[in-house]
């Protein structure tokens, strides 16, 4: 049974491996909560794909998404907390116990959920982009950049991921077009600074990708001038598309209350409108992005998980 058990009632069970789900884990299992954590990718969530954690506080040099993973993981596991690979695919509510449904068909029985999901690149939606994914189209630099050594790099967006992944491919493209749909970045003013000031960042204002086109792999954009409609060309062999993060929630539609855009509604508490059911991090409304926040709340929701089964069991 992958070292979990149909035949027990667990504490808490976690949905998702990122800082948020760690957290989570980590103080639930140092609270002596018998815990589970299911990943069904990579542990990390977005930082491990995050080339440099330069705001996560107590590292003042930044630290890799990878490492700092690895660094949260271990901190969980010495106070017990046992990490699975596995996707869940559906979760009720029977009388006080929740269900837990994997892709295997087990099934996971839990006093407490936390909801921990986090969220995934949003794509353009253009042709050319599901055909030339990993073909040159990319949504992660850390993964992919190395595969575009000395050759013209895209990337597509104007947040913080944009910026900060344009810095990061200047390792390896012969010259990276940082392609935005407006004339003003939205990321944090210090990324900005970092991106006009490299010589190997060329920034594209008011422009949109039109299409993705090659014939084994990719060849150039289409783009579309957002002012005057004109359509050009770029020759350029990787494209990274940075353009914000849409909510890993799908399956958890009709167990839990999602606002408009699909994102967790909680309180303040982390609490959900299912009694026991807790969501923090990237999948939770109102999310911000950061590092930092996802480890509050992780916190908080394993606070709130404890205190609800010292009420309820
Ligand atoms: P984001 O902040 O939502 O920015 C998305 C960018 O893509 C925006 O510039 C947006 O343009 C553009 N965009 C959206 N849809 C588009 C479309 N269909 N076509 C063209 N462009 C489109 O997303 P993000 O940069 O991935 O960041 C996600 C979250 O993680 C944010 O909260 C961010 O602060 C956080 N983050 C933080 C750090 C850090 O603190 N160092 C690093 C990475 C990410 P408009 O500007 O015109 O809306």
């Amino acid at each position: 049974m992958n070292g979990f058990s149909e035949d027990i009632l667990y504490d808490c069970v976690i949905v998702g491996g990122g800082p948020a789900g760690l957290t989570a884990g980590l103080y639930c299992a140092r609270a002596k909560m018998n815990t589970l954590l299911f990943e069904k990718g990579t542990l990390g969530g977005q930082i491990a794909i995050t080339d440099l954690v330069e705001n996560y506080p107590g590292f003042p040099e930044g630290i890799s998404g990878k490492e700092l993973t690895q660094r949260f993981k271990a901190q969980a596991e010495r106070f017990g907390l046992k990490i699975h690979r596995g996707e869940v695919l559906k979760i009720e509510k029977v009388d006080k116990e929740l269900f837990i449904h994997l892709r295997t068909g087990q099934m996971v029985r839990s006093k407490t959920v936390v909801l921990a999901v986090g969220a995934s690149p949003r794509r353009l939606g253009v042709p050319g982009e599901e055909e030339f994914l990993n073909r040159g189209v990319s949504y992660c630099a850390t993964c992919d950049g190395a595969l575009f050594d000395g050759v013209p790099i895209a990337v597509i967006g104007g947040g913080d991921s944009a910026c900060q992944e344009s810095l990061f491919l200047t390792r390896f493209g012969s010259v990276v077009y940082l392609i935005h749909r407006r004339d003003q970045l939205r990321a944090q003013k210090h990324l900005q600074e970092k991106v006009f000031s490299n010589p190997k960042i060329k920034f594209i204002p008011n422009k949109v990708v039109e299409r993705i086109e090659g014939s084994q792999a990719v060849e150039r954009l289409v783009l579309r001038d957002t002012k005057t409609g004109e359509l050009s060309e770029l020759n350029v062999e990787g494209v990274f598309i940075f353009i914000g993060l849409e909510p890993s929630t799908g399956f958890l539609k009709g167990f839990v209350e999602l606002d408009e855009r699909g994102y967790i509604k909680t309180d303040e508490r982390m609490r959900t409108n299912v009694p026991g059911v807790f969501a923090c991090g990237d999948c939770r409304s109102g999310a911000t992005g950061q590092v930092a926040v996802a480890v509050g709340e992780g916190c908080i929701a394993a606070i709130e998980a404890e205190k609800y089964l010292q009420e309820e069991f």
